[in-house]
């Protein structure tokens, strides 16, 4: 007998982009965006964009608007930087806030009202290569190193359907890993794995 998160993955195996895309009930809603609002576009046009995140490893959390006018905010920016810092380290980097722009379309596609929770953000070129040395998956050029990449969760939508999620709205790298419980999403070159 398969638990629930092998079904999915079972069904996600080798499937194309399309075909994951097929099992999320709103990608109509995710497509639209592509079109609507550019490459980078988030819902809501020029108007203000929340962002609210659990980092798991400090206890940390913020909620802030970090685009509001047609412009990101900056002191929003910075204290997400904090958030998303290395926290092996205690290194700061700066985050692209495309990244905050895609978790953005993610909640809006998922209709999720909790926090991202942070499995990691940012991490230094030590931590990678510890982290690339000692555990499976872990590139040795990691977009995280970049400040453009995230390993997330939800507490209110299941890890199946928030892959299907960043797979149909089709920007960046999207890897997924049930057994450690999180989605890698990120706004390099679009592909994905897992
Ligand atoms: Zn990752």
């Amino acid at each position: 007998m398969y638990a629930r998160r092998d079904i999915f993955k079972l069904g996600l195996s080798g499937a194309s982009m399309a075909a994951g895309a097929t099992l999320l009930p709103g990608l109509g809603k995710a497509q639209g965006y592509l079109g609507a609002q550019g490459f980078w576009g988030a819902p809501g046009g020029l108007g203000p964009r929340e962002v609210a995140v659990h980092n798991l490893h400090t206890g940390e959390s913020i909620s802030a608007i970090y685009f509001d006018r047609g412009r990101y905010v900056q002191d929003a920016l910075d204290a997400m930087n904090h958030v998303m810092r290395d926290y092996r380290t205690g290194e700061i980097h700066e985050m692209q806030p495309q990244l905050f722009d895609l978790w953005h379309t993610i909640r809006d596609v998922t209709g999720s009202r909790r926090p991202f929770q942070i499995i990691s953000g940012y991490r230094s070129p030590e931590t990678n290569a510890m982290l690339h040395e000692t555990t499976n998956g872990v590139a040795q050029n990691s977009y995280h190193m970049k400040g453009m990449a995230s390993d997330i969760r939800l507490e209110d939508v299941e890890l199946s359907h928030l892959h299907s999620a960043a797979l149909a709205i089709g920007r960046g790298g999207v890897g997924y890993y049930p057994s450690s419980d999180f989605v890698h999403v990120d706004v390099g070159p679009v592909r994905h794995w897992g």
